[in-house]
């Protein structure tokens, strides 16, 4: 591992001031860069820009791809994800709503770089998005702004997986928004390689596109340059998305969102298939790289501070119900086993049952990689970290006093899932 280092902050790039509108949008970051494309891909790859979506998998090898599967299959197509469905996460809904300009201009880009004629833009339905993007969309066709591909803006029901990149496939070429089994780099919608990336890799990527890979490279890590997104919530005085280098330590970032207002016992990192990580882990650099000695990432930029005080197991329970109830009902392990997960989880924390959790332990081994998607694998991550870094807490659950803290509201948002009758469609 390289030594994290911040060579510079210039301050925020992504969020340094609205610019909803084109004509501001063209006043303060110069005209669509057009010059660039042919050399877009091997700009990004020397930037090292990595993916801001979750996986931090490096952009550069991922349009390098799909330019070369597009090739020979006679076109392309590209999906910006907008669909953020973590709950803890606002930083690709608030990009959306402060520079969406540079989020299509991103798009548009990389679409001109892998060869796709057609752009999809997603967002979750009932977000409050997406009719704003398509007067953002007919305002750039009128001005005769970037690239004149065809632009689509669609709304993908609110289940939590199908935000997922071949789940954004099948509902774009009118099927339901659940994961299915072949790669989008390979075989997305229908059938073309397809290039499914993150509102805020795009956004960086415009910024690489306008100012070039030394520039990008100024901030931030060797090994992931730039700047990142965090949405910061729980025990901070100011919580919000906030923008920072990476290789910023977790202690920078409760600071930007004002510092924390209680001692603190865990944070939650990355999202809801993130991982719980103990406090003192706040003095590492939050990248994949740093956090890898925690077995965390920073996946989708979520950072949640739980104090002391608070339950984690009964956090977790309740996460890991909601999250039992959002699978796509295709895959046994998943739709079986993910609610009797949640079910040993809720009987270990509220009803003091060693059977449970004795079962809970044998089934995140069961569970954990047998599914057509990631799913399951987020929620086995999430609880068995809860059960590592909780583990006084379950002993105190299973025989001890008991546990003050479940008298706590439940702090994490659990959103009202769709009705089943909404279908996923
Ligand atoms: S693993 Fe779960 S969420 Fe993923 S496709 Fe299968 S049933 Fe659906």
């Amino acid at each position: 591992m390289s030594a994290p280092l911040i060579t510079r902050f210039d301050g925020p790039r992504l969020l340094a001031g609205s610019t909803a509108g084109l004509a501001e949008h063209a006043r303060r970051r110069g005209p669509f860069p057009a010059q660039a494309v042919p050399h877009l891909i091997d700009m990004v790859g020397a930037a090292g820009l990595r993916g801001r979506g979750g996986a931090w998998f490096p952009t550069g090898r991922k349009l390098a791809a799909v330019a070369e599967n597009g090739r020979a299959a006679g076109g392309a197509h590209v999906i910006v994800n907008g669909a953020e469905s973590e709950p803890a996460a606002g930083k690709d809904k608030l990009l959306l709503r402060t520079v969406p300009h540079l989020v299509l201009d991103g798009a548009e880009l990389a679409a001109l770089a892998v060869g796709a004629k057609e752009i999809t833009v997603c967002v979750h339905r009932g977000a409050g998005l997406a009719d704003g993007l398509r007067r953002l969309v007919a305002e750039r066709a009128a001005a005769a702004w970037g690239s004149r591909l065809i632009v689509t803006v669609v709304e993908p029901p609110r289940w939590y997986v199908s935000s997922e990149s071949t789940a954004l496939a099948q509902f774009v070429e009118g099927g339901p928004g659940k994961p299915r089994s072949v790669s989008t780099y390979k075989s997305g919608v229908r059938g073309k390689p397809t290039l499914v990336s993150n509102v805020e890799t795009l956004a960086h990527l415009a910024t690489i596109a306008r100012n070039g890979p030394e520039w990008f490279r100024r901030t931030g890590t060797g090994d992931a340059p730039g700047t990142a997104l965090h949405t910061v919530s729980g025990a901070v005085r100011a919580p919000g998305v906030y923008e920072l280098p990476t290789g910023a330590t977790g202690w920078d970032i409760l600071n930007a969102a004002g510092g924390q207002t209680a001692p603190l016992q865990a944070i939650l990192v990355g999202g809801y298939g993130g991982n719980w990580v103990p406090a003192d882990a706040l003095a590492l650099p939050f990248t994949p790289e740093a956090l890898r000695q925690v077995d965390a990432s920073p996946g989708a930029g979520v950072v949640f501070a739980l104090p002391r005080g608070a339950c984690g197991l009964a956090e977790t329970a309740r996460v890991a119900s909601w999250l039992a109830a959002q699978n796509a009902r295709q895959c046994g392990p998943c739709f079986n086993g993910l609610p009797a997960i949640a079910d040993d989880l809720a009987r270990l924390t509220w009803g003091r049952d060693q059977t449970a959790f004795d079962r809970l332990r044998f089934r995140l081994g069961v569970v954990d990689k047998r599914g057509a998607c990631a799913h399951p694998d987020g929620v086995v991550k999430l609880v068995a970290t809860a059960l590592r870094v909780f583990a006084a807490d379950v002993r105190a659950h299973l025989g001890g006093p008991g546990c003050p803290g479940l008298r706590h509201p439940g702090a994490l948002p659990l959103p009202t899932p769709p009705d089943p009758s909404e279908g996923w469609r």
